[in-house]
């Protein structure tokens, strides 16, 4: 049987439930341009073979969008496996050196950009508004958790930028931490470093619990996913351990259901804003959409603002299609050929006359706008997230 820390991976995901169906495999957009195939490494976490996962250097092809989980008939999570099979090839130093890289900079630096952390309050430096620093003192009713990539990456910095006019100016009481703010370690967790992500929740609930932090904001949905699912399964799993862990009930919503909120309190309103006459197409981010059934909130903002023209992809909410851009891929290429989700999903806006693809995802954002550039369509598209939207129309 195979062996991670010391539990076997029955107990732990119930593969021996698996009909070898291939519903997941079906499902899975990576397996249509790669040998990558779910399925198969269902069986191979079944026989609990270690040395037949290191003939499976595709495993770093998953996205982790999770759409296999949605679909599996026997309702096992074929994703988590993945994260499973990955960890084994951490613990025995077989990753590919730019995941090897990211963890160990995630490690060092507390982000996986390789970037100081003295660096992380840089995309403030242009802000023309005050914001609170809850990590100097400041108090304010949520915590705006930006995240690594919004910290660091300066194309989605203007978001973190847009995310603060825009609360300002709906007068929300919030904070940022600046310097002090932690990366959440979705990226660390679905690259299989579970240690480390132990110590990041670990670590980050009694930072919270010292800035007196139990509401919180956040621009990702990877930061959203893994604050509200996978701290509590760890918190249990480390009070387990005899770790103790603040006994803190987090509010974490992610900005898209938190701007519907306002809209239904009637804090945020079309009357507030100027017409924005564009075709606009939403693209649900895998985080949001498949893995948390969020798939109105973006649609209730983007619905209000007057003079929009909002269509819609064919393959949406929980078809989405899936950006390739999570799961460790911003730091794994993959072995896939052929043309990228994300040039497809720029082609399919393209079909759609929609002047800007709007998104509520670092990741997302990053790689639509790589696609857009290699389908040739700098001139006519542009991809923005819907923060710098509402920046633009809000009076
Ligand atoms: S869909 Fe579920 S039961 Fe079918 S092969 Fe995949 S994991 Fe196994
Ligand atoms: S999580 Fe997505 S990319 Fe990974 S195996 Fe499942 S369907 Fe494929």
């Amino acid at each position: 049987m195979m062996e991670v820390e010391e539990t076997n991976f029955d107990e732990l995901y119930e593969v021996y439930a698996c009909m070898q169906c291939g519903k997941c495999t079906g499902s899975c957009a990576v397996s249509l341009r790669s040998d990558f195939n779910i399925r198969e490494l269902m069986r191979i976490a079944i026989l609990g073979n270690n040395e037949d996962v290191k003939e499976h250097e595709e495993i770093w092809d998953c996205t982790s969008c999770g759409i296999c989980t949605v679909r599996c008939p026997r309702d096992l999570k074929p994703s988590e496996v993945i994260v499973g099979l990955r960890s084994i090839l951490v613990e025995e130093g077989e990753v590919p050196s730019t995941i090897r890289d990211a963890l160990e900079s995630i490690g060092n630096n507390n982000n996986p950009w390789g970037r100081p952390k003295s660096k992380r309050a840089d995309w403030m430096k242009d802000l023309d508004v005050e914001v609170k620093n809850l990590s100097e003192g400041d108090e304010a009713e949520y915590l705006l958790y930006i995240g690594c990539t919004a910290s660091y990456d300066t194309r989605i910095q203007k978001v973190s930028r847009a995310a603060v006019h825009v609360l300002t100016k709906l007068g929300v009481d919030f904070g940022v931490l600046g310097e002090e703010e932690p990366c959440c370690g979705s990226e660390a967790r679905m690259m299989g470093e579970s240690g480390l992500f132990e110590m990041l929740v670990e670590d980050n609930m009694n930072l919270f619990k010292d800035f007196g932090i139990s509401k919180i904001i956040t621009l990702s949905p990877h930061a959203y996913n893994t604050f509200t699912t996978d701290y509590k399964d760890y918190k249990k799993r480390l009070e387990e351990e005899g770790i103790e862990i603040p006994n803190l009930e987090l509010d974490v919503k992610h900005y898209t259901q938190f701007l519907a909120e306002l809209i239904e309190e009637g804090r945020l309103t079309s009357d507030m804003m100027n017409e924005f006459n564009k075709t606009v197409v939403y693209h649900d981010p895998c985080y949001l959409g498949k893995r948390n059934n969020i798939f109105k909130p973006p649609r209730k903002v983007l619905s209000i603002i007057p003079g929009i023209n909002l269509v819609e992809f064919e393959r949406r909410e929980d078809r989405s299609l899936c950006c390739e851009g999570a799961g460790g891929r911003m730091w794994s290429e993959g072995t896939g050929t052929g043309e990228r989700n994300a040039v497809i999903r720029v082609r399919d806006a393209n079909t759609l006359n929609a002047e800007i693809i709007t998104v509520a995802c670092p990741f997302c954002l990053s790689t639509l706008e790589d696609g857009r550039s290699t389908a040739g369509y700098e001139e006519s598209m542009e991809v923005k997230d819907i923060f710098e939207i509402l920046d633009e129309v809000l009076k």
